[in-house]
């Protein structure tokens, strides 16, 4: 996948509209490990005179990447930048590369602020299952048509539907996940169909890029690009829609207004476009010539001798972008004195948008009446956990809050967070920043504990344990000896149901939706239940099970997460138990279902994470709180005992 002009994650931070300013505080690394690529793009710009048709090996790139690493010579000239470098992975295709996981690894150990890579969609080598979402940042798809023809007649046939399979792979992989859409005359007319076709794809950045006259597009009279009032009366809007669906835009400034002042990225920002062959570029455009700032020679990064990139960086002329002037010099107009009526921008200025209403408050105001100190940790509670966001409550002061960024994380979970920027948007507060910590710690959330309804006297002689000829299950013996005890049944909250009809059951809807298919209407229900009372164990407990089953490979985020709504339902019921409470909740008492189920799905995540020990202690509480073991305790036990893991029990089921 050739440039892409793909933002840094310094930039992803600001969240309304805005022009991203150049930053000499960070640095940007588009690193293009080969130039091989299994599509044939008609305007890719990867020019393998220029750029070498070499794969780099694994050893190289590991090299190379140190160079400007938090460690490098580069990067301890300027101690503002340490750790400050966003690195995006390139080709041709990156993924053709064998070990890209290898490259991605390196680079998260070597500290690189943010790691993406920019893929055609065909994910070669099985790169999801070789990367976790906490090793890379986002995986950003190519698609260069709202329909298959358009994208298909521009990118080669079959790589639309690859794109939209990428992305659903990746999305329900829990990767954060991008796209980019280059314009030109082949494509600026579907633009406007693109809003509709990204609004449920749960990508969380869309980045419009233009078309550059170089590679194969380089061509004489500019052909394939649009004009300047095409341009101004497309993009704009275009990013306003796509924005309106909570999906953050960022499109080139490209033409500059006249207030406007043109800045060179070359002399006022830190972007290194490396190529296999060891040049190394600082801008773009110029990267269809010999003019490169560095070159890579024997694993050494050494400044190219005059006349360079640089010398045409110091250059002023009134068009605004030099290199713009001397290669697409289409895109300008002239009065009749013959002086521009416009500048261009630097081709790294961008603008960004992530709704199109204003913006009602302001960062005092927030931080002001919520106690939030940007940099100084907080505690907050997730209530609804989105695919890019997450409701939560801030635990001091009971303020709803918007974080954007979600990993793993679950509903009842408390986060601390080190924020890095809040702001009001209408009526709802957001706020960004790294998670430092998660817990679950139920008893700080101060919540009501559901009511154990009036106990009644269970005796185990009045129950049946099997035929009298046959021996008592070893399980149920000490239950049976310990005698009478008291048996009890859970309050259950179902937020929305109403009490007068006896099919309403929002739970039911949710796990109706999810089974036909629809999961984001059944997460949509859950959200919504559990942001009225997160007490609903019942919503814990489905999603807990949506997440266990996704996957019965040892795909461990899909556990942690499985299990982290599981323990928050576990949690919960507990507060309603006395310590050492030796009742009974019997599958029986309907409302007692959801605890047990938490219990059952926490004691399968417990096993399934390789921890039997635990799981077999739960699984015999559980015997004591139910004893007519509806649910078939004494079979996992059985398999505890016997030595097996989940995955070996699963498959003698199966
Ligand atoms: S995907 Fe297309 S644009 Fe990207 S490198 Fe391959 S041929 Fe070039
Ligand atoms: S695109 Fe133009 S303004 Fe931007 S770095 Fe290159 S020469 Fe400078």
């Amino acid at each position: 996948m050739p440039l892409i002009q793909t933002l840094p994650s310094s930039v992803w931070d600001n969240m309304l509209k805005q022009t991203v300013t150049f930053s000499k505080d960070s640095s940007n690394l588009f690193f293009h490990i080969l130039t091989k690529c299994n599509l044939s793009c008609s305007h890719c710009y990867i020019n393998t005179k220029q750029h070498g048709a070499n794969t780099l090996d694994i050893d190289t790139i590991k090299k190379w990447l140190t160079l400007f690493s938090k460690k490098s010579d580069l990067n301890k000239t300027n101690s503002n930048k340490i750790g400050q470098t966003n690195l995006i992975f390139l080709g041709g295709e990156p993924t053709l590369h064998p070990d890209l996981h290898l490259a991605v690894k390196e680079a998260k150990r070597l500290g690189f602020k943010s790691i993406t890579i920019d893929t055609n969609g065909y994910l070669f080598h099985n790169i999801l299952d070789k990367i976790t979402p906490d090793e890379i940042d986002f995986l950003s798809f190519s698609l260069d048509g709202a329909t298959r023809e358009t994208n298909d007649a521009i990118r080669g046939k079959g790589s639309y539907d690859m794109v939209m399979e990428g992305i659903q792979k990746v999305v329900s992989k829990n990767f954060s996940c991008s796209m980019i859409y280059t314009v030109s005359d082949m494509n600026i007319h579907e633009l406007e169909l693109m809003p509709d076709v990204v609004k449920s794809l749960g990508i969380n950045r869309f980045f419009i890029q233009v078309i550059g006259m170089r590679g194969k597009s380089s061509n004489p009279d500019g052909k394939r690009q649009v004009s300047r009032e095409t341009w101004l009366s497309t993009i704009p809007k275009v990013a306003e829609a796509i924005a309106g669906h909570g999906i953050v835009v960022t499109y080139p400034k490209v033409f500059l207004t006249k207030d406007e002042t043109f800045q060179c990225a070359g002399l006022v920002a830190d972007n290194y476009f490396i190529f296999p062959n060891g040049r190394v570029y600082q801008c773009p455009i110029c990267e269809d010539f010999s003019l490169h700032s560095y070159e890579i020679k024997n694993d050494r990064l050494i400044a190219t001798p005059r006349i360079n990139e640089k010398d045409l960086f110091n250059l002023t002329i009134p068009e605004g972008c030099v290199m713009n002037k001397m290669i697409q010099p289409q895109n300008l107009s002239y009065n009749k004195k013959g002086h521009p009526e416009y500048q261009i921008a630097c081709c790294m200025l961008k603008e960004e948008i992530s709704n199109i209403s204003e913006r009602e408050g302001g960062l005092n105001e927030i931080t002001s009446d919520s106690g939030i100190q940007i940099g100084k940790p907080i505690e907050m509670v997730a209530i609804a956990v989105k695919k890019s966001a997450i409701r939560c409550k801030i635990i001091s002061t009971g303020q709803p809050i918007t974080f954007r960024k979600v990993r793993d994380e679950v509903e009842g979970e408390i986060l601390t967070i080190k924020p890095s920027k809040v702001w009001r948007f209408q009526k709802t507060h957001y706020m960004t920043g790294e998670i430092i910590s998660k817990k679950i710690d139920i008893p700080a959330l101060k919540l009501e504990p559901l009511a154990l309804a009036d106990p009644w006297s269970w005796d185990p002689q009045n129950h049946y344990w099997g035929e009298p000829d046959e021996p008592v299950d070893p399980y149920f013996q000490p239950i049976i000896n310990f005698g009478i005890r008291d048996a009890y049944e859970m309050e259950q909250i179902i937020p929305f149901q109403d009490p007068k009809d006896i099919d309403s059951d929002p739970i039911l809807d949710a796990s109706e939706f999810f089974n036909q298919g629809n999961q984001v209407e059944a997460f949509k229900i859950m959200e919504k239940i559990l942001a009225v009372d997160l007490r609903c164990l019942d919503a814990h407990a489905h999603l807990g099970a949506w997440e266990f089953n996704r996957s019965k490979k040892k795909h461990e985020m899909i556990i942690l997460k499985a299990k982290g709504h599981y323990e928050v339902g576990v949690n919960i019921g507990k507060l309603s138990l006395p310590e050492n409470f030796n009742g009974l909740l019997p599958w029986g008492c309907i409302d007692n279902r959801p605890f047990l189920r938490c219990l059952h799905g926490y004691g399968l995540s417990l096993w399934r994470l390789g921890q039997p020990r635990e799981a077999e202690k739960l699984f015999k509480k559980m015997l004591w709180l139910n004893p007519a073991d509806n649910q078939g305790i004494r079979f996992l036990l059985a398999d505890i005992d016997d030595g097996k893991t989940w995955y070996e029990s699963t498959i003698f089921d199966d």
